[in-house]
């Protein structure tokens, strides 16, 4: 089973949603509500191993609603790896920020930006997601975005790690979205499309792959595809990603 989409559903939240919970379905997944947005469930599913406790890939979108090929990207991966989420431990966060995704939007329906609120517990969204997130054990995190400035695709990677994890996936990549080539990208330093961090960049406290990282998660990734590229080709190379990442990040399933 797999969606087809046609770019005037991007923003249709109720048909991703339809789709994912045929998803669960197939694939057995519990399904939690973090909270509510005007009205819509924001939902996360976890698998069957990974709510019995296995050490848990995460994977989320759908924080800036102005980013339409993440949400559509992850759905289609999913689609096409139900026997995967039947047996293996995933944390899913399909669309965080639904109100933003209809009216693509960065922002939410309170006018602010989820991506720099993840450690602020007061936020009642944020408080779910953190309850949800921190008695989990995770192997690495996800984070999957678009960019207006993006030449190509683009990777932050945040791990303690020497060697970059990252290289085999941009590689992936790259055959759907060559990479972004600039030498800075968004002020960091970068390598065909790679930002490495090994140190917290200083008083950026709010982003999710940042407060995953404080919660213990060894590796995350943040993905972007550039926003002006066809819609087809980006969620083509969001899919393409979330296959690398988990096939090459399996090496930390232990
Ligand atoms: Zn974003």
């Amino acid at each position: 089973m797999t969606t087809c989409l046609t770019s005037h559903r991007a923003h249709d939240f109720a048909a991703l949603m339809a789709a994912w919970h045929r998803v669960a379905r197939a694939a057995r997944l519990h399904s939690i509500i973090l909270g509510h947005a005007e009205g819509l469930p924001v939902v996360a599913f976890e698998t069957k191993t990974a709510a019995q406790g296995e050490p848990a890939a995460y994977l989320s979108t759908g924080v800036h609603g102005d980013e339409a090929a993440p949400p559509w990207g992850l759905l289609t991966w999913a689609e096409q790896n139900i026997e995967r989420l039947r047996t293996e431990p995933f944390l899913i966060a399909p669309c965080l920020n639904p109100v933003g995704l209809i009216r693509n939007t960065r922002v939410d329906q309170r006018g602010i930006d989820l991506n720099r609120r993840f450690h602020l517990t007061r936020d009642p969204l944020i408080k779910a997601w953190q309850q949800w997130i921190k008695p989990k054990t995770l192997r690495f995190g996800l984070c999957l975005h678009e960019d207006y400035d993006a030449q190509g695709c683009y990777l932050y990677e945040l791990s303690h790690q020497k060697r970059p994890l990252s290289e085999p996936v941009m590689e992936a990549v790259a055959a759907i979205i060559p990479p972004d080539l600039r030498g800075t990208i968004e002020g960091s330093k970068a390598k065909r499309g790679i930002i490495r961090r090994k140190v917290l960049p200083e008083g950026l406290l709010g982003p999710e792959a940042i407060v995953l990282h404080k919660l213990g998660c060894p590796v995350t990734f943040t993905f972007e595809t550039p926003s002006e590229f066809a819609l087809d080709h980006r969620i083509h190379a969001q899919r393409t990603c979330i296959e690398a990442t988990t096939e090459h990040l399996a090496i930390l399933r232990s």
